[in-house]
Order: structure tokens, then sequence, then C-alpha cells
């Protein structure tokens, strides 16, 4: 079976930016949904409080991937994206499909 041709670095980093914009609007969205709870009308505060959780953790997780991206970005700048970081292997083209950040290969990823 033939490789699958690299994809273009400039691709990489298109959808790169392409995420870290979507996130950027998530983020914001859920900070303008929490504030909005702020409220002393709100009548359900339990269920308030459980649906703030898990906008939070959303939001936490989402903060992650932001600074996964930028060091992804950075890596590129840099010329070491697509090299694991750990063990400076190339890191396969499927895993930088699934996950475009990723700074480690399939062995080194915990
Ligand atoms: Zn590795």
């Amino acid at each position: 079976m033939q490789a699958k041709p690299k994809t273009p670095i400039a691709q990489r980093e298109a959808a790169l930016h392409k995420r870290l914009a979507e996130l950027g609007e998530r983020l914001e969205a859920i900070e303008v949904e929490l504030d909005s709870h702020h409220n002393p009308d709100w009548e359900d505060l339990a269920t308030e409080r459980e649906g703030d959780e898990v906008l939070e953790a959303t939001g936490n997780a989402g903060k992650a991937e932001i600074g996964q991206i930028r060091a992804a970005l950075a890596r590129i700048e840099e010329g070491s994206y697509g090299q694991c970081m750990r063990c400076g292997e190339d890191i396969a083209e499927a895993r930088l499909d699934a996950l475009h950040w990723t700074p480690l290969c399939r062995s080194c990823a915990p």
C-alpha cells in the first residue's frame, strides 16, 4: 500500500487557525451564557449550577485545546511541526488528520 501523501503544511496551518477561531467563538458564547446566569431572579438554582459546571468544563477543555493549537502553530513556525516532541519521529499523517495539534506520535502519547 502506498503511503498517504503528506498534507501540505499550509493546509495544516489553515485547519489549525480555523479550529482556533471556532474555539474562540465557542468560549465567548460560554462566557456570555455563564454571565447571564448571574441573575438573582433565576429560579432553579441547583439545575442552573449543574449546567454551569458542564459549561465550565467545556470551557476549560476548550482553553486547553487552544493552548495546544497555539503550540502547534509555533512549531509550524519553527519547522518542527509533525515531529514527535518526545522521540523526534514523524507523526503519522492519519494521526495529524485526527489531532492537528498533537505534539506526540502514537507510541509516545499517553
Ligand atoms: Zn514519539
